[in-house]
């Protein structure tokens, strides 16, 4: 993927980003989506687009019961029909994590061999990623670009603009269901061991692994550790 790509969907944002790139790319971009508590509205845009396009959703066999109802309700009400559910390898659950404890003692190696190994895998073949991460949800994600190459892939952010508000008005206006915990607390929705009720519009994502340093799984990370942007040759 070369940075000229950048030219062709400049200044464009949230569906009028979402449309063409999917157009442009069928069957070469994935959505990787979460089924979290802010999902709804990049899933809807999706099924405006193309109810048929991919969508990855990684079954670490650590979600809450209530994602994976929700990502039933969801695939049901708005109709997608390329949804891809990925489970961690076998052998790596086996030879790393046999009794599921692990999260509680290497964070980061649970996520590894659960997420980042499995949408490794899962991505082979696709050219493009597109996922509904937000610049209000601040640390890493603050200065998120709408398009970036990473790993020879380019990665689209059609919702990096949107605020707390912008998702609310979005899910009124098109009549979306909510996340059901989002109804009891949580703020942010992950694995149900790393997540705790909590977080807001000023810190959404404080129930994420709450009380460690870590912020993000790795899913978003790059494997050779460069980033290029249309503002930057490469962010390391
Ligand atoms: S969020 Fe927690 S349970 Fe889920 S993969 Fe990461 S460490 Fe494991």
């Amino acid at each position: 993927m070369d940075r000229s790509i950048f030219e062709s969907y400049a200044g464009l944002e949230g569906r009028q980003l979402l449309e063409p790139i999917l157009r442009d790319f069928a069957g070469r971009a994935a959505v990787v989506s979460s089924f979290g508590a802010e999902s709804a509205v990049l899933l809807h845009m999706v099924s405006e687009a193309d109810k048929a396009a991919p969508v990855i959703f990684l079954d670490t066999g650590k979600h809450f019961w209530e994602t994976l109802s929700y990502r039933a309700k969801l695939i049901d009400r708005l109709g997608l029909t390329g949804v891809r559910i990925i489970t961690p390898g076998a052998a790596d659950l086996a030879a790393q994590d046999a009794d599921g404890t692990l999260h509680g003692q290497n964070a980061d190696q649970c996520c590894h061999i659960r997420k980042t190994l499995p949408l490794q895998k899962a991505l082979d073949g696709f050219d493009v990623t597109i996922s509904g991460r937000k610049r209000y949800h601040g640390a890493a994600r603050a200065t998120l670009d709408f398009l970036s190459i990473a790993d020879g892939r380019l990665k689209v952010e059609p919702l990096a603009g949107f605020s707390a508000l912008d998702i609310t008005a979005y899910m009124k206006a098109h009549d979306l269901p909510a996340h059901p915990l989002t109804e009891i607390g949580y703020f942010s929705i992950g694995c149900e061991p790393c997540t705790k009720p909590g977080g807001s519009s000023a810190d959404p994502r404080a129930g994420r692994w709450a009380g460690s340093a870590k912020s993000e799984c790795g899913i978003h990370w790059t494997v050779n550790g460069k980033t290029v942007t249309p503002s930057s040759r490469a962010r390391h």
